[in-house]
């Protein structure tokens, strides 16, 4: 049975029992706690913690997952990947533990015709009403009891027990015990679906206290139903892996029972790469964008340990597109970003590789049997060498890896770069707003049609205490309103600013933001008076303030649109930063852009402006609005319903934020600054309306200004600038020539300063200020002036460091002076038998290698 069959088999039966189906969602997610759905449960979170409500009830979904800490089972058991799609079907308070169960079997047995007798389940031994349901379907020796079998999604907050399906593969599989069972990890029993009966909060003393609503989450990997529905023993053996797997034999020319596992590796990763770029991740040195390079890295040394030396992730990709693109259309969409993404990647690590390797071979030989720690982290860290192909290469050589010392910093590293797969920091900051809008209401926002609402104060923290009155003037206090035409701070623009007035009070807000769904916070000042809870006030939003950030938000959408017009469509926002008439915009870019690109994109921005384009916003179903080809940003937390601003055929983007009405009302578009935020992600800054146009007259005035000071009559000013150079160039040779004189005259007297220590002399002195070449001119004038042989040590300090010649007239080799203080100095010198230039001298080490040049000299009779 095809795979794609099981996943329309699955939602169907659901959706026949008034399941609705949902969308997938993206693989990246922007949770502090969290970079990945890891689950279907996941995009379905705030509806489990009670901070929104679901269309309905019953829902379901195939959900493309990624877990990154399965990465390293990858390819060494059966059935687990980085990127899989989970199955599930979802209640928020509607059913339970019956019909979950019911469903689970119904489906397992009826409708995909598994054999009963294979099948078992644990359950966690207090669980007592799951195991009564189970017993209707499975004879109690196959119900299995284990402490495992408890589910929480933080330490605090919605938990329960669950129950899981394991299938029977065969007796001939595993450990081959008669008494093996699912507890048993041999492989024998696959776990194929958890159900989650969450009915529980657990609260900070660790006590379960019932939900007031029971909810359900299942998870059934679609790679594993696969493999057993089909009577294949490995997921890899599928019809998701099995084309991929034979092209990779096609590419490396060899067969797959060899280094199997190699093949598992580059099919699974070549599957989550294009789902991670469709869903706008880039490769970077940090979150998303790193587990990204991490997966394009492994497979591609895998690829190289199997003799694949050309440039051939991005043919798989492709590959995996055509497979997965009629359940998921977006892959189709971003084909071209894929292919461009992955080359690039690949091509950028096929450099690293080689030096990888180098620094390898280097270490390697120089050890007798255990390779530092150190290195191999290095390698794994800087060069991106997973750890087991430097213990495979170590292998080779009859070497081994000193793990400790790679393990400690390892974990060190991991310490740093924790990822919890929980959402524990986020439960009790989100669970003290929920209480707060659970107690006094949402927020109604009535901005986008007016500037002032009259409204109803509801609550007021002072310091973080509730309080009935703010009277302390110019202190600042956080206030609840029932309505509001301030937009607060969510995404990139900061929020509005305005006042609240009530008959004997005025509040002035600085700070507008909307921590949950529905509720938004203004935090004010008391300017005079005082402002009671329950008090009837009018609230207005600073007009000019608003103004500029209208102009810079709808600017941001611009700059979006040209950036992809004249850099690429693969150019994806990443962040941004919205301020009265300026911004800050964040996106994925291979290179720094070149004058002309910066100065296309600001003419195409103002040619929009100068158009006077209407922004039209609209509401629609997400799903019709992605159909419609908006953009939507995978940091953004998306409803059912969203709002899209559309700029004639320039930009169309989901968004709720406020914009200008015409884009005329910009007035002028510039770009600041353009540069790098980390690998492949640069940074536009760029002003708007008022700040545009100051910035233009400030810089026009700096030029007049400039002129005044320097143009000469008659020659063009750029022109004067050049001249000027050039003098200062000519006048630099002059003194350089005097200094020269200078030197060569001390010269003279110097030379007789020199000390006799055998056959030879030494001279030894020091200079400030004298750059390499003088060094090497005055070495040149000294020794011309030498009467027997002689070597020099001459030293410049410098403000930042101290640089050195050794030189000599000939009898002395330089290279092997050099070589001899290498063996008690640090430092690095390069030159001819005559002279070695020393870039980087240590000033307390000059006296200790004037004394062994002494005994060097001496040593030589
Ligand atoms: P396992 O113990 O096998 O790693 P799990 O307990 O981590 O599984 P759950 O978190 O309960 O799994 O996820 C629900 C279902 O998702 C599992 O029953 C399995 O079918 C599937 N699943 C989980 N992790 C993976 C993975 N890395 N690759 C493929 N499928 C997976
Ligand atoms: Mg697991």
């Amino acid at each position: 049975m095809k795979t794609s069959e099981i996943r329309k088999m699955f939602l169907q039966f659901f959706q026949e029992k008034n399941h609705r189906i949902l969308d997938p969602s993206p693989l990246p997610i922007d949770d502090p706690t969290l970079l990945f759905t890891v689950a279907g449960m996941v995009p379905l979170k705030q509806y489990y913690l009670g901070e929104s409500a679901p269309l309905s009830p019953r829902m379901t979904s195939s959900q493309p997952c990624l877990r990154t800490n399965d990465i390293e089972n990858v390819g060494k058991t059966p059935r687990h990947h980085t990127f899989f799609e989970m199955l599930g079907n979802f209640s928020i308070g509607d059913y339970f533990k019956q019909e979950a169960i019911d469903f689970s079997w119904e489906l397992l047995t009826s409708v995909f015709k598994i054999d009963e007798s294979l099948l078992w389940v644990t359950v966690y031994p207090e669980d007592e009403e799951s195991k009564k349901i189970w017993k209707k379907y499975i004879p109690t020796q196959r119900i299995l009891e284990s402490k495992e079998n408890f589910w929480q999604m933080a330490p605090v907050g919605p938990c329960g027990f669950d129950s899981e399906i394991h299938i029977d593969l065969g007796s001939d599989i595993g450990c081959k015990k008669s008494t093996c069972n699912p507890l048993c990890d041999c492989g024998r029993f696959l776990e194929v679906w958890n159900l989650v009966f969450m009915e529980f909060n657990m609260n900070e003393k660790g006590e379960t206290l019932p939900l007031p609503k029971k909810n359900i989450d299942t998870g059934m990997g679609l790679e594993r139903i696969s493999c057993v529905l089909n009577g294949v023993q490995s997921n890899y053996d599928t019809d998701l892996f099995l084309p991929i797997i034979q092209n990779i034999e096609k590419l490396s020319g060899k067969s797959m029972n060899e280094k199997r596992f190699r093949y598992n590796i580059i099919a699974d990763h070549v599957r989550a790469i294009p789902f991670l770029i469709s869903d706008g991740v880039f490769p970077e040195n940090s979150k998303h964008g790193y587990v990204l390079r991490r997966l394009i890295r492994r497979a591609k040394l895998s690829g190289h340990l199997l003799g694949i030396n050309q440039t051939f992730l991005p043919s798989l990709c492709e590959q995996v597109i055509h497979q997965m693109e009629d359940q998921y259309p977006k892959l189709q969409s971003h084909q071209d970003t894929v292919k461009t993404v992955v080359t690039n990647e690949e091509e950028q690590f096929s450099n690293t590789l080689t030096d990888g390797y180098r620094i390898f071979e280097e270490a390697a030989s120089k050890i007798a049997s255990m390779f530092p720690g150190d290195i191999a982290f290095k390698l794994h860290d800087t060069y991106g060498f997973p750890v087991e192909l430097t213990k495979e290469l170590l292998a080779e050589k009859g070497l081994c890896l000193d793990e400790k010392e790679f393990l400690s910093l390892l974990n060190e590293q991991k310490q740093r770069a924790k990822t919890l797969h929980t959402f524990s920091d986020t439960i009790t900051e989100t669970d003290y707003w929920v209480d707060i809008r659970n107690e006094i209401g949402n927020t109604t926002f009535l901005g986008y049609e007016r500037d002032a609402t009259s409204a109803v104060i509801r609550k007021i923290l002072f310091q973080g205490e509730s309080v009935p009155t703010a009277n302390q003037a110019e202190k600042m206090y956080t206030i609840f309103v029932n309505q509001t035409t301030l937009y607060p701070e969510k995404g990139g623009p900061i929020g509005d600013r305005g006042t609240i007035q009530s008959e004997h009070g005025l509040l002035k807000i600085l700070r507008t933001f909307s921590p949950v769904e529905n509720l938004i916070v203004h935090e004010a000042r008391l300017e005079n008076g005082q402002v009671q809870e329950g008090d009837a006030v009018q609230i207005t939003v600073d007009i000019e303030f608003r103004r500029g950030i209208r102009r810079a938000h709808t600017a941001t959408h611009l700059l979006h649109a040209a950036l992809k017009r004249v850099i690429g469509e693969y150019v994806n926002q990443s962040g941004s930063f919205v301020e009265p008439d300026s911004l800050r915009f964040d996106f994925n870019a291979f290179e720094a852009l070149t004058m002309e690109q910066i100065y296309q994109i600001e003419d195409d921005v103002n040619y929009w402006i100068a158009r006077s384009e209407y922004v039209k916003t609209e509401v629609k179903s997400l799903q019709q609005a992605v159909q419609e080809g908006a953009t939507a940003l995978f940091k953004e937390k998306y409803g059912d319903e969203v709002r899209i601003v559309e700029i004639c055929d320039i930009s169309k983007e989901l968004c709720g934020g406020l914009h200008v009405a015409n884009t005329s009302e910009l007035r002028l578009f510039s770009i600041i600054k353009e540069s790098s935020i980390g690998s492949n992600l640069r940074r536009i800054e760029a002003v708007v309306g008022t700040k545009a146009i100051e910035k233009c007259r400030n810089e026009s005035k700096l030029v007049k200004e400039a002129k005044h000071i320097i143009d000469k009559p008659g020659v063009d000013f750029i022109q004067s600038i050049r001249m000027l150079q050039e003098e200062m160039k000519e006048k630099d040779k002059e003194i350089q020539s005097l200094r020269n004189s200078l030197l060569a005259s001390s010269a003279c007297d110097l030379i007789k300063k020199a000390k006799d220590h055998g056959a030879f002399s030494l001279l030894v002195h020091s200079l400030k200020d004298a750059d390499m070449d003088m060094l090497r001119g005055y070495a040149d004038q000294l020794r011309s002036r030498a009467e027997k042989p002689i070597l020099l040590f001459i030293t410049s300090t410098t403000k930042d460091k101290v640089i050195g010649v050794i030189a000599s007239t000939g009898e002395i080799n330089c290279k092997d002076v050099i070589k001899h203080l290498q063996s008690k100095y640090s430092l690095r010198g390069g030159g001819n038998p005559k002279l070695v230039s020393i870039g980087d001298l240590q000033s307390s080490d000059v006296s200790g290698i004037t004394e062994t040049l002494k005994e060097y000299l001496q040593n030589r009779e």
